[in-house]
């Protein structure tokens, strides 16, 4: 009899997830790989935005620069790649590779486009986390003090763009309540790895 909920099988499996941002993806995603930290394993994208302040390279992004960038894509190195607000981000390939070498469930946090360009390509569970209304959306991103007044305005006016994309995703989960959307996304992933296939 298996003691755990999740981690039960040798298949590993890609999940996607989007949100419009300030929707709460990170710390959502942050809760599952405390939670599952020997099953699961989250993609390190390839981005030209800067760090942040408590960014660490490798760990949260592999920050390059736009020449770097380009001759991945020349190279054909990445799986999907978008710019979102001014920046390049991409998922190497090899990273997803070698992550799925290591018996873990890959997460990928990707934007709308990236998923869009991989949605019945790369098989995979494909889940869009929704904000439970814009205002809610517009106060969540001031709280966070992480973007400028103009820049909230920005992601607010994409949001909507992102959100008309839902229906393509296999599951939208609305975050409301944290607690309670976690333990949604986490029967996602307990019910996915228990699927037949
Ligand atoms: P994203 O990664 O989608 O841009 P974050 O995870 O950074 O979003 O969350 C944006 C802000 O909203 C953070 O300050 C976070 O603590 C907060 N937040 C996340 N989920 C909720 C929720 N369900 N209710 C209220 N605040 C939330
Ligand atoms: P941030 O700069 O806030 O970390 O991310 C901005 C947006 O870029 C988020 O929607 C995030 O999901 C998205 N993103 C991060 N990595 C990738 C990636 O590799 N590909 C794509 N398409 N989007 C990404």
């Amino acid at each position: 009899m298996s003691k755990k909920v999740l981690g039960n099988t040798d298949q590993s499996l890609l999940f996607v997830i989007s949100a419009p941002a300030g929707t709460g993806k990170s710390t959502l995603v942050e809760m599952l790989l405390k939670e599952f930290p020997d099953v699961l394993a989250e993609s390190c994208s390839s981005t030209t935005r800067h760090p942040r302040p408590a960014e660490i390279s490798e760990h949260h992004y592999e920050f390059i620069s736009i020449p770097e960038f380009e001759k991945k894509v020349e190279g054909g190195e990445f799986l999907e790649y978008a710019k979102v607000f001014g920046n390049y981000y991409g998922t190497r390939k090899e990273e997803i590779e070698r992550l799925l070498t290591e018996r873990k469930h890959v997460v990928l946090v990707i934007d709308t486009q990236g998923a869009m360009q991989i949605i019945g390509k790369i098989p995979a569970v494909y889940i869009f986390i929704a904000p439970p209304s814009f205002e809610e959306l517009q106060s969540r991103l001031f709280k966070r003090r992480t973007e400028s007044e103009e820049k909230i305005q920005e992601r607010l006016l994409w949001a909507k763009q992102e959100i008309a994309l839902a229906p393509r995703y296999d599951y939208q989960i609305v975050n409301d309540n944290l607690e309670v959307t976690y333990q949604i996304l986490r029967s996602i992933f307990i019910a996915e790895e228990h699927k037949r296939r």
